[in-house]
């Protein structure tokens, strides 16, 4: 039944994915995408409150009979890539492109928001709609901001999805406990002192010491930390130099640490610390290390995550609802988990009869739209039964 009332919503909530697929914007400059989003928002019957932390868009469908509130988030932004899909909908906005699907996103949560708020006379609970900015942005997010403005106000569990090309299209994937992993940066450089190629006696080479300071990185995973316990440390960037027979005075790295533990988290900055200070000390060299702290691990409520997962069972079909594997990716859905108890989806788009093969912010990165309805029908379902609990 839900399932039938949001495949009739197909053409609306196609239409606005394609419309937000054509006007990509990335982190906090959404505001093409704010403005279309609030023309549709206001066919609702629903209170609207923008902007909210920039871009943000947050509305309420009030049921007359009061209840519980729950929340259901949509990220906004896309990101610097080219798009490559040959579609008659693609990106407008040269060199951006809704790469990760949060034009998906955004049009599931408005199919939901349609369906729910022609129920608004029956419904027994509120459905608070979160449109926050910035999830890529990767340091501060949207979803910090949205919180600290009040996005979560009398919310009692939150809901989020994203789609999902390593599932196959229609299948569901859920997860108790940790979920995406914390994701924090650093910018590392290495002092040495310049000179003659020739003579590298004279100097502290950098470029050697950095050589060796990578290395010893990896030694975290594999020495530092339990075994059983997921981490990466990754060294994405390294710059010094300037020709074949200079031996520059500094090396600078940029890298990305990624855990699933809390704790684990916690000790990071530290063993890095302790790390490169013995290698550069023993070198002669000197470091200065910037660690920034990004999005924290997300874990999803376990009673949250059990009941959406039996609601889906029923919805969907057992066969299709599976348990996902952890991700070292980040997500700053994080932010509302450590607020009020809701659990994070992944919804399957992989087709390889439709070409549909694509991993997320790829250039030919594209979804079958006949999944969205099914997605906006799962939210549906899921706060319905939320709202007795
Ligand atoms: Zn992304
Ligand atoms: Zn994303």
């Amino acid at each position: 039944m839900i399932l039938e009332l949001a495949r009739s919503k197909e053409k609306d909530i196609v239409s606005l994915r394609r419309l937000l697929h054509q006007h990509p914007e990335v982190a906090h400059r959404e505001f093409q995408t704010h403005k279309i989003l609030l023309e549709h928002l206001e066919r609702l019957d629903a209170e609207i409150r923008a902007p909210i932390a920039g871009t943000g868009i947050v509305v309420n469908i009030k049921g007359k009979k009061g209840g519980k509130t729950v929340a259901l988030r949509a990220d906004i932004d896309a990101l610097p890539i080219k798009e490559e899909n040959d579609v008659p909908y693609k990106s407008l906005n040269d060199g951006f492109m809704h790469a990760c699907g949060h034009d998906a996103h955004m049009s599931m949560v408005y199919g939901a928001a349609l369906i729910l708020s022609e129920m608004r006379d029956n419904l027994p609970g509120n459905v608070r709609l979160i449109f926050q900015p910035a999830e890529e942005e990767g340091t501060v997010g949207g979803a910090k901001p949205m919180i600290e403005e009040g996005a979560l106000e009398g919310v009692d569990y939150i809901l989020g999805m994203h789609v999902w090309p390593e599932l196959p299209e229609g299948t569901v994937g859920y997860r108790s406990g940790p979920f995406f992993a914390a994701a924090d940066t650093f910018t590392l450089d290495i002092i040495g002192k310049g000179g003659h190629g020739a003579k590298p006696d004279m100097t502290v080479d950098p470029i050697v010491v950095s050589s060796r300071v990578i290395e010893a990185l990896q030694t975290i995973s594999s020495r530092e930390i339990d075994p059983l316990e997921p981490v990466v440390v990754t060294v994405g960037s390294i710059h010094g130099g300037t020709a074949q027979n200079i031996i520059p005075d500094r090396v600078e790295m940029k890298g990305t640490v990624r855990t699933m533990n809390p704790v684990t988290r916690e000790r990071m900055e530290e063993t890095m610390r302790r790390i490169i200070g013995g290698v550069t000390s023993s070198a002669r060299a000197s470091f200065s290390l910037n660690y920034i702290y990004g999005y924290p691990v997300l874990i999803n409520d376990k009673d949250v995550t059990e009941i959406v997962r039996s609601n889906l069972e029923n919805l969907i079909g057992k066969e299709k609802v599976v348990e996902a594997k952890q991700t070292m990716g980040g997500e700053d859905f994080a932010y509302y988990l450590q607020k009020v108890p809701g659990t994070f989806l992944l919804l399957g788009v992989y087709n390889e009869k439709l070409g549909y093969v694509n991993s997320v912010h790829t250039s030919r990165f594209n979804l079958n739209e006949s999944i969205l309805p099914f997605g906006s029908a799962i939210f549906v379902s899921a706060a319905l039964e939320l709202f007795k609990h």
